[in-house]
């Protein structure tokens, strides 16, 4: 299947997922996780009508700017992001939704005060607390929040979490339901500085579970671009 008949695919699925839990479809956006995959891809999804792209690595990110392979849509970084390499992403990146530790916080607000720019974040949460997986634990979450008003140069525009790849949907639902609780438990307290616009989670194989569960961005790779292939050299 081509790029374009599987986002159409994809759009099918959203609207199904949508119409079961009572949600509007158009309350969820489409982010292509673009890692791995060259400009002419990514440019072809945007075609498709991907709402934004989503980026993993630096390098990647960097390289396919340079291509303006993201021309008609907003880009967000959605990888691991060391801090010696804020200077790359904060800026060039409508929003950065791998936010997930203090000293992250710290660096993109140095780089963003810089610049004289506000950069939106999302605040990753490591919803299955898994030590593989980085992000704020649920305790952790309420002790970031104090301190958010120390970042005048970040807004936080919602959460991310990738939960652990589970057997069965009801499994996966657990964590999806918790992430939605706690953006809700977040948004009451109303801190400075905090907007829990955005919920994203939901990949290729869970998104049904996720948009369930109330989520408003599914990040989506291999269900638009087919299998990655790691062992190209990267665009
Ligand atoms: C790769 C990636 C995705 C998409 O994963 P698929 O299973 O290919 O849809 C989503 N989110 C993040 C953070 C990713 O790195």
């Amino acid at each position: 299947m081509s790029i374009a008949e599987n986002v159409a695919a994809i759009r099918a699925q959203i609207i199904d997922a949508a119409m079961k839990a009572g949600r509007d479809p158009k309350s969820i956006l489409l982010c292509a996780a673009t890692k791995t995959n060259d400009a002419e891809a990514v440019r072809e999804a945007i075609r498709a009508g991907v709402d934004c792209c989503g980026e993993n690595r630096v390098q990647e990110l960097t390289e396919k700017l340079s291509q303006n392979a993201y021309a008609g849509v907003p880009v967000h970084f959605i990888g691991h992001l060391q801090t010696n390499k804020v200077r790359q992403v904060v800026g060039k990146v409508d929003l950065i939704q791998s936010v997930d530790r203090i000293k992250l916080l710290q660096a993109i607000q140095q780089e963003a005060a810089r610049q004289n720019v506000i950069q939106d974040v999302l605040l990753e949460i490591n919803i299955g607390n898994e030590d593989s997986k980085s992000g704020f634990s649920t305790k952790e979450i309420w002790q970031i929040l104090e301190v958010l008003s120390d970042f005048p140069n970040i807004r936080v525009k919602g959460l991310m979490a990738i939960p652990p790849i589970c057997q069965n949907s009801v499994d996966s639902r657990k964590f999806f339901q918790e992430m939605c609780n706690l953006s809700v438990d977040i948004m009451a307290k109303k801190s400075d500085n905090v907007f829990m616009e955005i919920l994203s989670m939901g990949m290729s194989g869970d998104f049904a579970e996720a948009i369930c569960c109330g989520s408003t961005m599914i990040r989506v790779g291999t269900a638009i671009f087919g299998p990655r292939n790691y062992s190209r050299p990267h665009p």
